[in-house]
């Protein structure tokens, strides 16, 4: 398992917990590296989670990816890497726990938005308005990325 932060290969898993109601194994891994701390989530089943954009395109669910577009959007503000993952559990879980393993990418997106806004406003606010165009996870983080480089 590579670590999101640094890229190293050599993580360490410090706790497992079964999520018997939506069938995943959630672990929390640490980079013997940096450090960090991070958590994945493991169907039992081999069934990935998919989400469907809204172009009707369908792409595999990315954990880091949105964890990444959750970060650029706490960028210097006092949010817990421990609040950024819990958003992304939340998804993952909501997505998991509803039928079959498709989620669309407007819910992750409202998902994240009302979570932001109860963490941090000026989070809630950067995601927020950048989501309003927002056409796929990338492109939404290069968005995201320029415009906090244009406030500097
Ligand atoms: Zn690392």
């Amino acid at each position: 398992m590579k670590c999101p932060f640094c890229g190293n290969d050599d993580t360490k898993v410090i706790d497992t917990r079964n999520m018997s109601e939506n069938n995943s194994i959630r672990r929390r891994r640490m980079c013997e590296k940096c450090s960090k701390r991070f958590t994945t989530f493991e169907r039992m089943e081999e069934t990935p989670l998919i989400v469907k954009k809204s172009n009707n395109t369908r792409e595999s669910f990315s954990r880091n990816k949105l964890l990444k577009g959750i970060m650029i959007s706490c960028n210097k503000r006092i949010v817990s890497m421990e609040q950024m993952e819990a958003i992304v559990d939340y998804v993952e879980n909501f997505a998991f726990s509803k039928n079959g393993n498709e989620i669309e990418s407007k819910e992750i997106g409202n998902i994240v938005m009302n979570k932001l806004k109860d963490i941090d406003e000026v989070a809630y606010v950067r995601f927020a308005s950048v989501y309003r165009q927002f056409k796929d996870i990338d492109s939404f983080m290069s968005e995201l990325a320029l415009m906090l480089k244009e406030r500097k």
